[in-house]
């Protein structure tokens, strides 16, 4: 098993010992019965701790990754706490771009800072500006970088800064959220851990919320799945078996996805009433060469900016048919959203703030004329 399409199906998912179940069962089950006092069957004790649904999951998940351990828990932020607070302690710095997801800005800053670490924001794709934030760094620091980024699909170069992270002895973090591990592969590019909202493209269906944390060093390794255990912060068997299924067809899922979302950006380029169109897939995107550098294919997301300004994107936002409005993205469907009043909200009047002639779209699997004439029928309103 050496291909990743390969490994998306079977990692972690032997048929089930018992029965010969091809797919193994979901254990729906808090505790374990012990056949004397301690002597437990298979080394499950109780489902906070562990639980063989979860356990299939984050094995996947590691090995798709390439990690040496991954730790499921109940949402993408669950999941950067856990680590964040892993390897924090007061006086600590974490070092994140300055169009970083709004929850992961607002994790640090009103659930970290109090707690006495220190939040420096930078525009990721200055490396002057991030080798600053990171001088004179704290024993304990963190890079935070997100790539491709939201909404404006900026492109940080994941090797060089993790290179520059290094040299000032901090921990690079990489939320691969919007990109998977099937686009890119961070561990591989010299990051020490990689984050997802699995509730995104992994899971894929928009029926889960869930996140997951995949790590490059086994202290770290266990610190995680201390606080996994300890905070408790799990992902459900039940959840874990969606984003399970999920992910066995995320390598044709994304494929497809990559496929329609260059087809709509191209569609929109030039397009009556859009004045710009943002997709690292575009050749004058100025994140084109280092996506295509560390990135399989340019992924699903995009946005655009609309000459009519606020009001034309909030009425092309809501003029929409097959595109549903609505927030998240990475699902089959395709979901079409206004970031400054919806997604990006709670960062108005933050260095983090959207511009409110931004519109983004998640592009989904759906047929990729009928998202193009979609979105025609909509600019035409
Ligand atoms: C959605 C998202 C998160 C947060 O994940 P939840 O599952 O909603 O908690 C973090 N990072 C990125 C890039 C996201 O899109």
């Amino acid at each position: 098993m050496t291909e990743f399409s390969t490994r998306a199906v079977h990692a972690g998912q032997e048929p089930d010992a018992g029965t010969g179940a091809v797919i193994p069962p979901i254990h729906v089950t808090s505790t374990y019965a012990q056949d004397g006092i301690g002597n437990m069957r298979a080394g499950y004790e109780y489902s906070r701790g562990g639980n063989p649904t979860r356990d299939g999951l984050q094995t996947l998940l590691a090995d798709l990754d390439g990690g040496v351990a991954a730790y499921s828990f109940a949402s993408g932020l669950a999941a950067e706490d856990a680590l964040l607070r892993a390897y924090l302690e007061p006086g600590a710095r974490v070092v994140m771009g300055n169009d970083v997801y709004g929850g992961t800005h607002r994790l640090v800053n009103r659930v970290h800072v109090p707690w006495g670490v220190q939040l420096v924001v930078v525009d990721m794709s200055d490396v002057d500006a991030v080798r600053g934030a990171l001088e004179g760094a704290p024993a304990k620091t963190v890079l935070w970088v997100e790539t491709p980024t939201n909404p404006l699909m900026k492109i940080a170069d994941i090797a060089g800064l993790a290179e520059l992270g290094h040299a000032a002895g901090a921990l690079v973090v990489v939320d691969n959220t919007f990109a998977s591990p099937y686009l890119q592969q961070p561990l591989s590019l010299g990051a020490d851990a990689v984050v997802y909202s699995t509730t995104k493209y992994l899971g894929g269906h928009s029926d889960v919320v869930g996140g997951a944390v995949v790590l490059a060093d086994e202290a770290l390794a266990e610190a995680v799945a201390f606080l996994q255990f300890g905070a408790g912060a799990i992902s459900s068997p039940f959840d874990a078996f969606l984003t399970t299924r999920g992910i066995k067809t995320l390598a044709v899922r994304m494929e497809r996805h990559s496929a329609n979302a260059q087809a709509v950006a191209e569609s929109l380029v030039g397009a009556p009433g859009v004045e710009r169109v943002f997709y690292p897939g575009l050749a004058d995107h100025p994140g084109h060469e280092v996506a295509a550098k560390q990135m399989r294919s340019f992924g699903g997301m995009l946005s655009l900016s609309l000459s009519g300004g606020a009001a034309a994107a909030k009425r092309f936002a809501e003029s929409t048919e097959v595109f549903t409005l609505a927030e998240s993205l990475g699902g089959v469907e395709s979901l079409i959203g206004y970031p400054s009043e919806m997604t990006h909200a709670s960062v108005r009047g933050t260095e983090l703030e959207v511009p409110d002639d931004i519109v983004r779209l998640s592009v989904g699997i759906e047929d990729a004329g009928d998202l193009v004439a979609d979105l025609r029928q909509a600019l035409t309103r």
